[in-house]
């Protein structure tokens, strides 16, 4: 297949392919998706061939309006609170909202679910997309299944090129981590995955908020049980505690004459947008090892963590 390469000003026709049950990989504040026509479940299933996802991981669903919402969730009495306080602080921007779907909704999006995922995203090329494609656009992040999402377009390219019918080529991704999962079904709200919109400022607006224990068997999300975001490199993380055996690691690793780096996240000027790139980049240049030490979970450092933990080979403790 021969992948088109669209710019910014060739949107409406990147939205024809989304009409016709093309995929389109796309810019978002958050990171690249790979878009699908979310009524279509042929076109939704294209996604998960394209990126060897596996069929019981839901994908997200993006919309331009909030009218958009009503057409494809239902919406409790009790839900319609925060919802609409969540929608007014934070849409658009980088915060997905689980509810009940509705049953326009294929179930392939939501991987037999009753719920779906929405998310109205703060990306110019976005929200035109969608728009001109008048349809709701699922999407999960650009990249091959496990690897590390596709933050700029290089990287989707790598991915993607001959496998989708489109990419729309645009800047790097200002937040380069994924959104913020919130469910809204559950008795008290339940932050499924951190992600670019804060724990802090969203409890700030939801006190009873919960964080998923991502330890029972079943996770309300189910992207949570796989292994995420890897690179080729193995990454091993050093929890706090363990700080003082970096330098022993690396000193084994240099006998062992493998190729090495260290990170330190508190060291690299935005290090949460250019971590994808940085792992990606580690591929490249056939590093093996990649030693990084634990930040303090703070802010969008509780998403930059458990991004690392997800894609560690190795969490010394
Ligand atoms: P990605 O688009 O690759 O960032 O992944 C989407 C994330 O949203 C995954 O972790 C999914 O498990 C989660 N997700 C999508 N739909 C639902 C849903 N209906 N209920 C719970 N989690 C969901
Ligand atoms: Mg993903």
């Amino acid at each position: 297949m021969i992948t088109k390469i669209f710019n910014q000003k060739q949107i409406k026709k990147a939205a024809k392919l989304i009409k016709k049950g093309e995929l389109v990989a796309f810019p978002t504040e958050t990171v690249y998706g790979l878009g699908a026509n979310a009524f279509d479940s042929n076109a939704v299933k294209k996604i998960f061939i394209a990126k060897g996802r596996p069929y019981d991981n839901p994908l997200i669903v993006h919309i331009a309006k909030k009218e958009q919402l009503n057409e494809i969730a239902k919406i409790s009495k009790k839900q319609k609170k925060n919802l609409n306080k969540l929608i007014q602080k934070f849409w658009p921007g980088p915060l997905t909202i689980v509810l009940k779907k509705k049953n326009v909704i294929p179930k392939e999006v939501s991987a037999g679910l009753d719920s779906v995922a929405i998310r109205m995203p703060n990306h110019r090329i976005a929200l035109n997309l969608i728009k001109y494609s008048k349809v709701p656009i699922a999407a999960p992040s650009a990249n091959i299944s496990g690897k590390p999402s596709g933050t700029c377009f290089q990287d989707v390219y790598d991915d993607f090129n001959g496998k989708i019918a489109g990419i729309i080529k645009s800047n790097e991704c200002k937040i380069g981590l994924e959104s913020t999962v919130i469910d809204l079904t559950t008795k008290n709200p339940l932050l499924l995955r951190p992600g670019g919109t804060d724990f802090e400022s969203l409890k700030k607006l939801l006190p009873n908020l919960k964080i998923a224990s991502e330890k029972s068997n079943k996770p309300k999300s189910p992207g949570m049980k796989y292994k995420h975001y890897s690179p080729d490199a193995k990454v091993i993380l050093f929890e706090k505690t363990a700080k003082s055996k970096i330098k022993d690691f690396s000193n084994k690793l240099k006998k062992e004459n493998k190729s090495f780096i260290l990170i330190n996240p508190k060291k690299i000027k935005n290090f949460p947008r250019k971590m994808f790139r940085i792992f990606r980049n580690c591929d490249r240049k056939k590093i093996e090892y990649v030693l990084i030490p634990a930040v303090e979970e703070r802010g969008i450092y509780l998403a930059v963590m458990n991004r690392l933990r997800k894609s560690s080979s190795k969490i010394i403790k």
